[in-house]
């Protein structure tokens, strides 16, 4: 598979960048119509936390489902990524 450069969330048509390192910023300031979106690179828990946070944040899932914490002090999006790492999600595409 080739790296993913854009993709459409909602009609809106984002550039993907795959970072070292995310500081909490999804959608970069700027033209209005050219939207960026970060994630991180590397085949890990982590990577694919940032690819489903920022995919929420990209079809417009509200603020308190992508945002809020668990007891653990985790993003609850992080159990989704968990599930999705133990049913065995990964890239493929990735060396
Ligand atoms: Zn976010």
């Amino acid at each position: 598979m080739k790296p993913v450069r854009t993709h459409t969330f909602n009609g809106r048509k984002y550039k993907i960048e795959s970072v070292e390192r995310i500081n909490g910023v999804t959608d970069l300031p700027g033209d209005p119509k050219n939207f960026e979106m970060l994630v991180l690179e590397g085949n890990d828990l982590r990577a694919l936390h940032s690819a489903i946070h920022e995919g929420l944040e990209g079809i417009g899932c509200c603020d308190k489902c992508i945002h809020e914490y668990n007891d653990k002090g985790l993003p609850k999006t992080w159990d989704v990524a968990k599930f999705l790492w133990r049913l065995g999600y990964r890239k493929s595409n990735y060396a």
